[in-house]
């Protein structure tokens, strides 16, 4: 007995009992060979599946693109491969995994081989899907891993708001941005009047609840296009995208007052808060994204002086 013969039944048992989905298509694409994978979860025996055109059996394959993917492999014939991340799968198959994964169905990846039957010169292309479900759940884990710890590293700790990193990375976007387009950018920065005198009287625990009151009055009082960062201790940043001085004093002001008329409780009892505010506008003189802030914090400064409570802008003096 040749080899050959021996070995076929082996073979044929193999390709049957692999856990990869394998078929087989001749160039009229009907269906010549469907292991037990396909079967499984096709639904569609072997019986039922041999000799039925691919394309009629299962109408929900994507035709146009699967039939030029087949035929370029008769006639280049040359191997080609899909990953579930440039289609996610081929036939929409069950997989049996939990719901949370967040995959709504098995995810695989194709190969399309080139056979040629020697025996009567006949071609096929041999399609193989292997479930890479389990790889896409752990790549989708990532990705959500990756977009949290990303997010995190933008957020302030205590009030929740975005943190100074995030801050100078947004003025420096928008710096670019008004740069280009010339368009008008503003940078209001606030700080708590006499801060250190909570933290005295009251606990430094009353401190870090004053704080994350101030950040929620803020937040609610901005506009949705102004961008609001802890900027340091007891400092808070507004970005004001395409606002002009004239616009950014009217926020400060209505900030401040948001503030000075909020009533912020600690332990049952009135904690009286007031914030001083400097703004500054991008101008031609300003070269880059740190002097617009060391203006405004040079008008922070002036509100201080001038007895705290009050909102200045930055004038250049000569
Ligand atoms: P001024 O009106 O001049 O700004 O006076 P001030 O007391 O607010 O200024 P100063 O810079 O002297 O004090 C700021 C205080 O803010 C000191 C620091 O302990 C407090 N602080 C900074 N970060 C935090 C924080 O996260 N939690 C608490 N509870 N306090 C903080
Ligand atoms: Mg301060
Ligand atoms: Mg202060």
């Amino acid at each position: 007995m040749d080899s050959h013969a021996a070995t076929t039944p082996l073979l044929n048992f193999i390709v049957d009992r692999v856990n990869i989905g394998i078929f087989v298509i001749n160039k009229e694409m009907d269906i010549i060979l469907w292991n037990h994978f396909m079967e499984t979860y096709s639904g569609t025996s072997a019986e039922e599946a041999l000799g039925q055109n691919l394309f009629k059996q299962f109408p929900e394959l994507p035709s146009a693109w699967l039939k030029r993917k087949i035929n370029s492999v008769f006639i280049l014939k040359n191997f080609a491969f899909t990953s579930w991340e440039q289609r996610p799968y081929l036939f929409k198959f069950p997989h049996n995994r939990p719901v949370t994964g967040g995959v709504d169905s098995m995810r695989q990846n194709c190969t399309f081989l080139p056979v040629i039957d020697e025996k009567n010169n006949e071609e096929y292309v041999c399609v193989t899907l292997l479930d890479v479900t389990d790889t896409s759940i752990y790549q989708n884990r990532l990705e959500e891993t990756k977009q949290q710890l990303a997010e995190a590293s933008n957020r302030d700790g205590l009030t929740g708001i975005h943190n100074r990193r995030y801050l100078e990375d947004s003025i420096l976007k928008e710096f670019a941005r008004a740069t280009r387009y010339k368009e008008a950018l503003s940078f209001i920065i606030l700080d708590i009047d006499h801060f250190k005198h909570v933290n005295d009287d009251l606990g430094h625990l009353a401190g870090d609840e004053v704080l994350r009151r101030v950040a929620e009055i803020l937040s609610a009082t901005v506009r949705d296009t102004d961008i609001l960062a802890r900027y340091g201790g007891e400092e808070f940043g507004i970005v004001c995208p395409s606002t002009r001085l004239e616009g950014a004093m009217m926020l400060a002001e209505r900030v401040r007052t948001s503030i000075a008329t909020t009533l912020i409780l600690y332990d049952e009892k009135p904690v009286p808060i007031t914030i001083s505010l400097g703004v500054a506008q991008f101008n031609n003189d300003i070269d880059s994204y740190e002097k617009l802030i060391n203006q405004a914090d040079t008008a922070l400064y002036q509100s201080k002086e001038k007895g705290r409570n009050c909102a200045t802008y930055y004038i250049k003096d000569d």
